[in-house]
């Protein structure tokens, strides 16, 4: 974009280098999945404010007005999810999902995260990887474990089928958005409604 001189932000530079979570995979990169803290997301609907209103500076009041509605709704959205996860013990807040996109969820809300392929969706799961996850499940007797709607299924599948050769039942929990939103005019098409849809899917799925 910069090289078309088309002025773009980055909305991640709203956030302090210090709380995003590295990658063991790529050494100098963060893990890109900041979205799945609520508290990213309200630093993030400021920083475009401010930043629209640099650009923009007399429609100045109305990126205000809308900014500190949406910052209400994320408020609200915050709260209900604590009190959602709230219902699910302890013990049972492990979040198996087909590639890591949950690390910043997990750290917000209290989850155990295991993905099967890493911070990419580019890379594949090993054998040896499956099988090491399959035994985590058995050993902490996980109820089940998510497909993402940006990855192919089979992965988990793989995943679930070798829990099943070890004499464990592991059940496929869901369908969680990870790296993209669901259909534009559906819930799932927006932040909020994305956010409680997983939520909701997760903790039914695991309780
Ligand atoms: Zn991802």
């Amino acid at each position: 974009m910069g090289s078309q001189n088309i002025n773009t932000i980055a909305v991640s530079d709203a956030l302090d280098p210090k709380t995003l979570i590295g990658s063991e995979y790529f050494a100098s990169n963060y893990d890109p999945h900041i979205w799945f803290d609520v508290k990213n997301w309200e630093l993030i609907t400021q920083f475009v404010v401010d930043k629209l209103s640099e650009a923009n500076p007399e429609h100045q009041a109305e990126f205000e007005k809308n900014g500190a509605e949406y910052l209400e709704k994320l408020k609200s959205l915050n709260e209900d999810i604590k009190t959602v996860i709230s219902k699910l013990p302890e013990d049972k807040r492990i979040l198996v999902t087909a590639h890591d996109a949950f690390n910043y969820f997990g750290q917000a809300y209290g989850f155990e995260v295991v993905g099967l392929q890493g911070l990419s969706t580019a890379t594949e799961a090993g054998v040896q990887d499956v099988q090491n996850l399959a035994t985590f499940i058995i050993d902490k007797q996980v109820k089940a474990i998510f497909v993402e709607s940006s990855v192919p299924k089979r992965t988990i599948e793989a995943l679930q089928a070798s829990v099943k050769s070890k004499g464990f039942d592991v059940k496929i929990g869901g369908t969680l958005y990870s790296d993209a939103l669901g259909n534009a005019g559906t819930e799932e098409g927006t932040y909020i409604g994305m956010f409680r849809y997983n939520v909701n899917t997760i903790v039914n799925a695991l309780k």
